[in-house]
């Protein structure tokens, strides 16, 4: 089986670090500067069985301008045509605004979305369930997955849900 996902989230939410977690490959272009990564990013992750065609998705922002309307057109566009998406949340910050913004956005998309709540080695893991249930409110999410990007925590989990929509 094969397919695409596309990874989404506010800047900093760990989609970099993710995308290079799976592919094992420094491909996607990492910074604390909020939106290095300005363009797709595109990663293949093959197994004996699978090939999963990763797309880092960084155009979706609260933005004024045409280029701005523009990119998040584009990327809009992305998530209609991928397998599956991934909603990346960062659980040391809580949620938030732009976190808001982005579901908003994914609303009008019939595109199975996982929510991937990321950076757990950073929080205890009572903190989980609220925040669960505060995003939960917003949309119909397919699967929820804990995971650390960072330490590859639970990662292997959230491929084996992914293949799921393949
Ligand atoms: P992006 O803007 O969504 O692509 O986010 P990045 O992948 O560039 O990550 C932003 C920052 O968060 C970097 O300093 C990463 O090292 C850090 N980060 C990403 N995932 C994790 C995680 O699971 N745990 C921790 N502690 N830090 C993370
Ligand atoms: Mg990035």
């Amino acid at each position: 089986k094969s397919g695409f996902v596309a990874i989404v989230g506010r800047p900093n939410v760990g989609k970099s670090t993710l995308m290079n977690q799976v592919i094992g490959q420094k491909i996607a272009i990492m910074s604390d500067k909020p939106q290095t990564t300005r363009n797709k990013i595109h990663g293949v992750y093959t197994t004996d069985h699978n090939q999963i065609v990763f797309l880092d998705t960084p155009g979706i922002h609260k933005r004024q301008s045409k280029l701005g309307d523009f990119m998040n057109k584009t990327a809009l566009n992305t998530l209609k045509e991928v397998e599956a998406v991934l909603f990346l949340a960062d659980t040391s910050e809580g949620f938030g605004g732009g976190d808001r913004f982005i579901i908003e956005q994914l609303k009008d998309i019939k595109t199975p979305v996982i929510l991937v709540l990321n950076k757990i080695d950073k929080v205890e893991p009572e903190a989980l369930l609220p925040m669960i249930e505060q995003y939960s409110k917003l949309h119909q999410f397919a699967e929820i997955v804990p995971i650390s990007a960072l330490n590859g925590n639970n990662v292997n989990t959230l491929l084996q849900q992914v293949e799921k929509y393949l």
